[in-house]
């Protein structure tokens, strides 16, 4: 392989631009052309293709988002469309393809593999729900951002009796609510592994009200669960608290991208443009027990979400 492409699809994440320039660099320093493909897979079909180089990633590995732009294509599911991305790697030579992005990005870097373009995917997404690796590549930012905001959330809700229910992200999975939960001393976590049960909910807080004698509560809850604002209003009206719903919603997903994402972006990305070196295609890129690894797609993606039970019977035992 001689010209390889790289691209940025599905939700953002901070750290994806220190993925762009590990690919960028080891793949320029290994003898290769490295071609940044702009808005995802919209943007391989219309062609809007350029060369990278090291102008191009010059100070962006502390940088949140994507330089290059990320989009979503539903049409990419349709052979004939992507048959026109392809046409248009071929006009420029690119062999094979870098794709940061979540399982559905995935699922178009294994369609175009199993065309002739050898793509892997590194897990660019802060939600954590890509159950082959132990991390994604923005969870550890996104999971900074959700702590100070709880924090903040907590000096004033103190403040007046409140209590303050936070939505955060995490596209039905529990790991953003969880470890913000436990790393901010929340009241109570509710993610879709634990269920939701409202009386229980209401019960709790009316304990730590009465009995505990607390001055404020926090309930940490994934988004798609429940209207948080709903849930505010029967707080207070079965609580002795003040109920106040606080909705995070895209400030999770920006911001300078934390050390840990930095690094997990650089090393993953290395992996990425050796294996593509090594001729491999239609595998994504995993850290599992603190080691770099990589699957095939398609295993990857019907693996088990691991059980959260040990981290929410932590959290149990912190109550
Ligand atoms: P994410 O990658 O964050 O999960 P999406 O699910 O929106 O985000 O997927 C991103 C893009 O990947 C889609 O807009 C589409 O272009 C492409 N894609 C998703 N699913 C498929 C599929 N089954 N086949 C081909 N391409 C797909």
């Amino acid at each position: 392989v001689r010209r390889i492409g790289i691209l940025t699809s599905g939700g953002d994440s901070p750290g994806m631009n220190a993925a762009i320039r590990a690919v960028t660099k080891v793949g320029l320093n290994s003898g290769l052309e490295v071609f940044g493909i702009y808005n995802g897979y919209k943007g391989m079909v219309e062609g809007y293709i350029e060369p990278m180089t090291r102008e191009t990633i010059r100070e962006i590995v502390n940088r949140g988002g994507t330089i290059l732009g990320s989009a979503r294509l539903p049409e990419f599911k349709d052979e004939e469309v992507r048959r026109k991305a392809i046409h248009q790697l071929g006009k420029r030579g690119i062999e094979a393809v870098v794709v940061i992005g979540g399982d559905g990005s995935y699922r178009g870097a294994l369609s175009l593999t199993e065309m002739g373009i050898n793509c892997i995917g590194l897990p660019g997404t802060i939600d954590n729900d890509i159950t082959c690796t132990d991390f994604t590549i923005g969870f550890h930012t996104a999971l900074e951002t959700v702590v100070d905001a709880i924090d903040k959330l907590r000096d004033t809700s103190n403040s007046h009796h409140r209590c303050s229910i936070v939505e955060v992200m995490g596209n039905r999975c529990g790991d953003l609510a969880l470890w913000s939960g436990i790393a901010s001393g929340a009241d109570m976590i509710v993610t879709s592994e634990t269920g939701f049960d409202e009386n229980d909910v209401l019960d709790r807080l009316r304990d730590l009200d009465i009995i505990r004698k607390k001055k404020h509560a926090i309930v940490v809850i994934s988004e798609k669960i429940t209207d948080v604002d709903q849930f505010a209003k029967k707080v207070t009206l079965n609580t002795g608290f003040s109920g106040r719903a606080t909705v995070l919603g895209h400030i999770q997903r920006g911001g300078s991208p934390c050390p840990y994402d930095r690094m997990l972006a650089s090393q993953m990305g290395e992996k990425a443009v050796d294996l593509l070196m090594q001729g491999i295609g239609g595998h994504c890129v995993c850290i599992r027990d603190n080691k770099i690894v990589s699957y095939p797609i398609e295993k990857a993606l019907s693996m088990p979400a691991e059980s959260r039970k040990p981290l929410q019977n932590l959290f149990e035992r912190l109550v």
